[in-house]
Parts: C-alpha cells; sequence; structure tokens
C-alpha cells in the first residue's frame, strides 16, 4: 500500500481525507481521495503499490470490443473514436508545426492513435504495458510497440512529440517518468498530455460517484491549476490547453450506471450535452483536458 504522508506535488503536510469513492468498475473498495489545502491538489490515498495493482486493471478490457461486436452503442462508439482520432491527429500537426516528424505515444493500447499518425506519413512508435493490445497493435496495425522497461533504453532528442491520452494519472512514479519523457524529446519538441479533470462541471455533478475518479487506478487528480504547477517542477514550458470534447459522453453516462441510474445512456447523454455547452465557454471546467508542454528549444 502506497501511503503520502506529505502532498505529492508541493510537499505540504495540509493534507486531509475529501471523502471516499469507490473502485465501481472492478474491485468494488473504498479509496480515499485526499485533498492538499496548501496547493488544492487532489490525490488517491493509501493504493496499492505498483506491483500490487495489477488486479485492479481487467485486461481483457484493452481490447476493444467494438470491432468485433454490432450494435448501436458500438456503432456510436466507432464514429466517436474516428472523429477523434481525426482531431488528434490534426492538433498534432498544428503544435508541431510539422506535417511529418516522429512520435511516440505512450500507453499505446490497442494501437490506433499511432496507426492514424504512421498513415499520415508520421515515423510512430508506441509503448504499452498490456500484453494482449501490445500484440494486437503489432499484429494488425504493424507497429512498433515496446514494454514500458524499454523506455530507458530510448535514444535521447529522438522525438518531435509524445503524447500520453488518458495515461499520466496512472503512473505510480510521475516526476521521473515525465524526466525520461523530457529527456527523449528533440529540443523545442511537444509533449501532449491528455487528463480527465477534477475541477470539471461532470466532476462537481456527480461528486464521488463521477467516472473519471476511478481509483485505483487513477492516482492523480489535476486541474488546470494544479497541473501547471506540476508542469513547472518539470522543466517543461507550459505552453497551452485544449479540450477533448467527445469524453464528457463517455463519463456522463459510466458517472449515471454507477450512481445506479435508471436510464444511465439517456440520462448521460443529455448531461453531457448540459456540460459541453456549458465548458463551450468555460474550456478549464471541461471534463478532459488536454495539456501542451514544451522543450525549451536550447
Ligand atoms: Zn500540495
Amino acid at each position: 500500500m502506497v501511503h503520502h504522508s506529505v502532498c505529492p506535488l508541493c510537499s505540504s503536510e495540509k493534507i486531509s481525507l475529501q471523502f471516499k469513492c469507490n473502485d465501481f468498475f472492478i474491485s468494488h473498495k473504498d479509496f480515499a481521495i485526499f485533498k492538499c489545502s496548501a496547493c488544492d491538489f487532489l490525490f488517491t490515498q493509501d493504493y496499492p503499490e505498483e506491483n500490487e495493482i495489477a488486479e485492479f486493471y481487467k485486461s481483457d478490457n484493452y481490447i476493444s470490443h467494438s470491432d468485433t461486436s454490432e450494435g448501436f452503442s458500438n456503432k456510436l462508439y466507432r464514429i466517436a473514436r474516428s472523429i477523434m482520432l481525426r482531431k488528434k491527429k490534426e492538433l498534432i500537426r498544428k503544435i508541431t508545426a510539422l506535417k511529418k516528424g516522429t512520435i511516440l505515444d505512450i500507453g499505446s493500447g490497442t494501437g490506433y492513435f499511432a496507426d492514424t499518425m504512421k498513415n499520415s506519413g508520421w515515423l510512430a512508435k508506441g509503448i504499452e504495458i498490456n500484453e494482449k493490445a501490445r500484440k494486437f497493435s503489432i499484429s494488425h496495425f504493424g507497429l512498433e510497440i515496446a514494454t514500458p522497461d524499454k523506455i530507458s533504453s530510448f535514444e535521447a532528442n529522438g522525438f518531435d512529440c509524445i503524447t500520453l491520452w488518458h495515461v499520466f494519472e496512472h503512473f505510480h512514479d510521475p516526476f521521473n517518468y515525465i524526466s525520461e519523457i523530457y529527456r527523449l524529446l528533440k529540443p523545442g519538441a511537444v509533449c501532449v498530455i491528455a487528463l480527465p479533470n477534477c475541477k470539471s462541471y461532470d466532476a462537481e455533478h456527480y461528486k464521488e460517484y463521477w467516472a473519471a475518479w476511478d481509483v485505483p487506478r487513477h492516482l492523480w487528480h489535476f486541474n488546470p491549476a494544479t497541473f501547471r504547477l506540476f508542469s513547472e517542477k518539470t522543466g517543461f514550458i507550459f505552453e497551452d490547453l485544449r479540450v477533448l470534447p467527445l469524453d464528457v459522453f463517455y463519463i456522463s453516462q459510466l458517472s449515471e450506471k454507477y450512481k445506479g441510474s435508471s436510464m444511465p445512456f439517456l440520462k448521460g447523454i443529455i448531461n453531457a450535452i448540459v456540460f459541453a455547452a456549458m465548458s463551450v465557454f468555460k474550456k478549464r471546467r471541461s471534463s478532459s483536458i488536454i495539456y501542451i508542454l514544451r522543450k525549451s528549444s536550447d
């Protein structure tokens, strides 16, 4: 069990229990969310060690059901995925100002994003811990996907861009990991980190049922202010933030399900439309945020 006696972000001793929430997804155990009153950072407290956490991940869920099954929700999922893949590709091309380059997708899952980049001319590599997902992305897309322990053998200054789509919140050692990412990037290159936003309208509404607490898999619960504070400790330049507009639909439906709602799909969609509309004017309250960090060019 990992216990924090000081804030993992600012080292203050002013940390206390904010609330408890349940692992609705797999173990149905309760975990504590702690808050630091000095810097406002929220984190999961007393979570399993890295070598004990595997039982809290259901590996079968990594291989997407949507490629093999039919049905309305799978069709919707496939449409949403292809929209998001295109948006992500456009974002990468814009912020790197490159049509082609080298990219590393950390937590590449089944490889759809890395494959999208490869198909538009990029040299795309991935890192994925899950064996089934890794094998699928190699056999299905012919991608080059390494296990996480190989990251230290990657050459320094080798990538124009490194992406982490909803994976950084899972890392036991985010400070060491971010320095490794820094090492792998070329001077002036960018790191793109997508994270749930615990200051979002949907988090405020669903409270302990908010699906993106996802304890004990999510260890760190960032918001734009605390992520900026984190980035200041990394050597990166905090360049910008963007939103991932479709995540709120998935999160709201799942949160309705966790609440025991009678019509989770419908209620989730209706609420998500409201949250998405509200966050058009306040993107810092959006369900998911993409942080763009740049390595200095000298
Ligand atoms: Zn703190």
